[in-house]
């Protein structure tokens, strides 16, 4: 079987065949991926325990890959392009070729990664998202809502490449209000609408209980946040849409998951995401770095086997899963599987209106200002379904206005969110009865309004 991965009708070739042939596909790219690094400086080095493998006309042992070829962080990423501005020394081809600049999200005070991409990396983009639009059940005419800002994340440019590929009209409304938005959906008759995170979802149907804006859309595309099964089968039941997950990340370029098509019509805590194994290699580590068996959590360590500009290697992308075999969904298709809603992260970041927070980044700057203590934060949904985060500062001494401004202003600088800071004196004595008994300083209560929302009861 010949199969060109640039092609529409790519990844479905494999639905109805054995496992067996899916992984030989992944062998031969990665094979014909590793020759192409093994000369690009930033990969050379971390192929050499594999070069006699890559001489080798024999096929490539993904195990042996697995084994001798070190993962790579965020940090090898961002080290590497500080070095080597702008694109590292990864870049696998020639700069006249890129098509298009993309930075990582978040401001964890660390650095944003830069990825380009080429002509050919865009086209796979849109082509993946294209597939997971396929899926859902949706064919030709449709108007699509880029919720994402086009900017430099490629959550926003994604939308683009596949309405292209796909056809549809789309409406750019990253740059607007919730209402706004609404009323933009409604005046163009917007029917999908791509790449929502479940809070803001709850924000769009809070202000379109009031002011409508959703009645013609069918399909809402989901993604960046876990999320509880009944808040989507309620939300479903009020508006009649249906809502599909996607999984993706600036480092794979292609989505790596969307709903299975064949469990959209069960129950939300039924629903699976395949994970888009045609054109990414997926592993999933436990703690201890070693691979876990289907069915238990780690990890996702992901190789995207066609990126061209800016490759990534067993890239740990700091997200939790817990794939499940093949099969359990019935659609015949040979790629493992994600329970909808529980892709989670396995360190500290939180996800805030779609922008990545790490704790630490707060902590810098709360726990360095002059007689503060602690800080106890909580990231939640208000009344209205905004997003909100709020922290508030254990200190000895009252602090003015003019303080508290300075600290919001600083917060904002370093994560680019807004924090609501309050404080609150304490004493010696309120501190020793603290002490002992000390919880998390972070709380996330933004799952458990949710499921409140979907019910129509606002907290
Ligand atoms: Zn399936």
């Amino acid at each position: 079987m010949s199969l060109d991965p640039r092609t529409r009708a790519f990844a479905e070739q494999f639905r109805g065949r054995p496992r067996a042939i899916l992984e030989e596909s992944q062998r031969s790219a990665l094979l014909q991926q590793l020759r192409r690094l093994s000369s690009v400086p930033f990969f050379a080095e971390r192929l050499r325990p594999i070069s006699d493998d890559l001489d080798n006309a024999g096929p490539l042992d993904l195990a042996r890959f697995a084994e001798l070829v070190p993962t790579m962080t965020k940090a090898d990423v961002l080290s590497d392009q500080e070095k080597n501005s702008p694109w590292g020394s990864r870049l696998a081809v020639d700069p006249n070729l890129l098509r298009e600049a993309t930075l990582t999200n978040g401001t964890s005070g660390t650095g944003r990664e830069a990825f380009g991409l080429t002509a050919e990396d865009v086209y796979l983009n849109a082509l993946s998202g294209v597939l997971l639009m396929e899926w859902a059940g949706l064919g030709h005419s449709h108007t699509t809502a880029n919720l994402f800002p086009v900017g430099f994340g490629l959550a926003g440019l994604a939308a683009s490449h596949a309405a292209d590929v796909l056809g549809w009209n789309i409406v750019q409304t990253g740059f607007l209000g919730t209402r706004e938005k609404l009323e933009a959906f409604r005046r163009f008759g917007v029917d999908v609408l791509w790449v929502c995170t479940p809070s803001y979802l709850a924000r769009l149907i809070v202000e379109a209980r009031e002011s409508g804006g959703l009645e013609q859309v069918k399909v809402v595309m989901l993604a960046g946040e876990a999320y509880p099964p009944e808040f989507v089968d309620a939300i479903e039941d009020e508006f009649g849409f249906r809502l599909i997950e996607a999984y993706g990340s600036t480092q794979l370029a292609v989505f790596g998951g969307g709903t299975c098509p064949d469990t959209l019509n069960t129950t939300a805590s039924s629903r699976l995401l395949h994970v888009l194994e045609p054109w990414i290699l997926a592993e999933v580590l436990g703690s201890d770095g070693a691979p876990v068996d289907d069915g238990e959590e780690g990890e996702l360590v992901v190789t995207p086997l066609y990126r061209m500009a800016s490759p990534v290697l067993r890239f740990r992308t700091g997200d939790k899963v817990r794939l499940l075999p093949a099969g359990s969904c019935g659609c015949g298709r040979p790629f493992r599987l994600i329970e909808a809603g529980t892709i989670g992260r396995i360190d500290d970041m939180i996800k805030v209106k779609g922008v990545n927070l790490w704790p630490t980044a707060v902590d810098h700057i709360l726990l360095a200002i002059p007689d503060s203590v602690d800080y106890s934060a909580e990231v939640g949904i208000d009344g209205d379904g905004r997003e909100f985060i709020r922290a508030t500062i254990a200190t000895t001494r009252s602090y003015s206005a003019v303080e508290i401004d300075a600290v919001t202003e600083r917060l904002r600088s370093a994560t680019g969110l807004h924090i609501d800071v309050g404080s609150r004196v304490v004493t010696a004595h309120d501190l020793r009865a603290e002490a002992g008994h000390k919880s998390r300083r972070w709380s996330d209560s933004r799952q458990e309004t949710l499921g409140r929302l979907a019910l129509g009861s606002s907290q």
